[in-house]
């Protein structure tokens, strides 16, 4: 399959913005596309080679790819050098320099698919000494023979900056249109996506064997499944009225949620969004294996403790555990404990049909004849009262937790779906909303006094799913320490970009631009109208979207969400609607007591 087939769709996608042309491009390339390798394409218009649970990088240095350039296009390192300083990408220099040398198209080897994504592959496996320059004989072998175009992409792919924005679920829709000929079929698509966390082999198995065989896709151990997620309300009571008269209440750890697959001889840690963390948490892999099952898929939190006082400690704490080196000492200083809450499949059969009663039932089985104690069964009561519930709040607050999760006694796992089956209630910050919101950085302003040569504000941005685009919601500039805005300054270097993004909607002017990368938390006191944010825009009042009142950053960098699991414009529009209510409560009460 030619190449450029890839690299012109690439090119029609970074142009547009709405959803429907999207999938429309991308049924197209589909129709095209051989079915042997349509999980290779599918996986490239990921950004990526693999599913991420396979932890695969290409790994080459920025100095790298621009001798790469060099050697392919003859021009000299300093030019290259200033055009990437003006255009802050390689990829774009790369298509610039090749476009001004005006490259013959006398090439010795036609460009494929399967040539770029196999000289891609063997980039990624190069390891060892020697390899930057294995690797870099490998890129110029590539870009002798491309255009600027697909120069473009091939060095936005290399350097891990090829960012179509398209949503998983965009994909899945083009899928199903192309090769079932209905978007009805997405279903099946997802369903089958959900347990397998892989969408080139859905894509495949669709393309090459039909939706029947899609529908046999179950769980395999190693193969990370996409997490159930919890939708959220702010009191106990409204969680009840959700729930059939009674619920089971987890206490709501705050760390970092993983699904640990444990073989006869291996075990493996997956992090919310699927990607193989097992190296961060050696002494988690350590103590499941003393659990007494040849095969199970468990899930749960992993939070960092006080061994002395026994005392659970923020998020934060858990940063020192990613890392490549010095994992021993982190191990050490920083040690962890495991609270499991869900179990997925014990010894080649699946568990997520099961109502949440049996699973907890298995699970607690499991962990019975465990023998470490940094493996632990997470809290729970069953509760029918409001009452109850607040009690339990309490407790779990006082233990370390940001609240606690309810859960639907008769609900089966429902993998990647976000519904009422789970519902999640967070302490409350005192007059401020009762939850915090995850927001993608879009924007900066630069800093004045103190804050000189670095940014005194960022605009942040609320995910809309159903257009997929991103939109602003507010500017923080409060919450950040000496050591934040200097990280900041430095991680959002290689986001920067010259106009805003295609996929950014605001109607704020700005110093700089990102495209849509890093998640950082906020807390804010309110939400109100606003004429010039865009968040929610029309939704609730003709002309204004909806902006944060006094935002301020809570020091959480997520960089275990991806920007489209940032909180979405209709999260934010159903928070002003229940802030609206208590208001309106708060308001009668008031009038009562007087
Ligand atoms: P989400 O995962 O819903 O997109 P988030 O990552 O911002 O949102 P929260 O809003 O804090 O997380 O709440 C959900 C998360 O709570 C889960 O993903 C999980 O990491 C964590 N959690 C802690 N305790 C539990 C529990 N007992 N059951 C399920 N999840 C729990």
């Amino acid at each position: 399959m030619d190449f450029d087939l890839v690299a012109q769709t690439f090119e029609q996608m970074e142009q547009t913005s709405s959803r429907l042309a999207l999938t429309d491009l991308l049924v197209s390339l589909f129709k095209k596309t051989p079915p042997e390798i349509i999980d290779k394409v599918t996986y490239l218009i990921q950004g990526k080679l693999y599913p991420d649970y396979e932890g695969i990088e290409l790994g080459l240095a920025e100095k790298m790819a621009i001798r790469a350039i060099a050697a392919s296009s003859g021009e000299n390192m300093s030019t290259i050098e200033q055009v990437y300083r003006k255009t802050g990408d390689i990829g774009d220099t790369a298509g610039e320099i090749m476009k001004s040398k005006g490259q013959s198209t006398l090439f010795t080897e036609p460009m494929t698919v399967e040539r770029v994504y196999s000289t891609l592959d063997k980039i990624a496996k190069t390891a060892g000494p020697g390899s930057q320059e294995a690797k870099l004989r490998l890129v110029s072998s590539l870009l002798h023979d491309a255009t600027a175009r697909q120069s473009r992409y091939i060095m936005k792919f290399v350097m891990g900056k090829l960012r179509l924005g398209i949503a998983d679920y965009t994909v899945l829709d083009a899928l199903a249109l192309a090769f079932t000929g209905s978007r009805a079929n997405r279903q099946a698509l997802e369903t089958a996506y959900n347990v397998s966390g892989d969408l080139g082999t859905v894509a495949k198995i669709v393309a090459t064997s039909g939706l029947e065989e899609v529908q046999t896709v179950g769980i395999t151990l190693f193969r990370p499944i996409r997490p159930m997620l919890a939708e959220r309300v702010s009191t106990p009571a409204e969680a009840l009225e959700r729930m059939e008269g009674k619920a089971a209440v987890e206490y709501k750890l705050d760390g970092e949620r993983i699904q640990v697959h444990k073989g006869q001889d291996r075990v493996e840690i997956f992090s919310r969004r699927l990607e193989k963390i097992t190296g961060h948490y050696p002494d988690v892999v350590e103590a499941v294996r003393s659990i007494n099952t040849k095969e199970a898929i468990l899930e749960g939190e992993v939070v960092a403790v006080n061994l002395e006082t026994g005392e659970y400690l923020p998020f934060q704490e858990l940063m020192h555990r990613r890392r490549k080196h010095g994992v021993e000492d982190a191990m050490k200083n920083y040690p962890v404990v495991m609270n499991f809450f869900d179990v997925l499949y014990v010894d080649g059969s699946s568990k997520t049909s099961l109502p949440y009663t049996e699973r907890r039932k298995a699970l607690k089985a499991l962990l019975a004849g465990k023998q470490d104690d940094r493996i632990r069964l997470v809290e729970q009561i069953v509760a029918s009262e409001a009452g109850q519930i607040d009690r339990f709040m309490a407790k779990a607050i006082e233990d370390g937790c940001e609240g606690v999760m309810v859960k639907q006694l008769s609900s089966t796992y429902r993998a990647g779906a976000r519904e009422f089956a789970w519902i999640k209630i967070k302490r409350e910050y005192r007059s401020e909303l009762a939850d915090t919101l995850d927001l993608v950085i879009v924007g900066g302003l630069y800093g004045r006094g103190r804050r000189v040569g670095k940014y005194g504000a960022l605009l942040l941005a609320a995910y809309d799913p159903e257009n997929e685009i991103f939109r602003s919601v507010c500017k923080v500039g409060t919450g950040f320490t000496d050591v934040h805005l200097e990280q900041f300054y430095q991680s959002l270097e290689e986001h920067r970009i010259s106009h805003r993004h295609a996929r950014v909607d605001t109607g704020m002017e700005m110093d700089v631009w990102f495209e849509p990368k890093i998640v950082i938390e906020v807390i804010a006191s309110e939400i109100t109208l606003s004429p010039s944010h865009t968040a929610a825009k029309d939704s609730i009042r003709q002309g204004y979207g909806l902006a944060l009142r006094f935002p301020k950053f809570t020091g959480k960098i997520r960089d275990d969400k991806d920007p489209e699991d940032a909180t979405s414009v209709q999260e934010i529009a159903s928070m002003y609607k229940r802030q609206l209510k208590t208001i309106g409560k708060q308001d009668s009460d008031d009038r009562q007591v007087k």
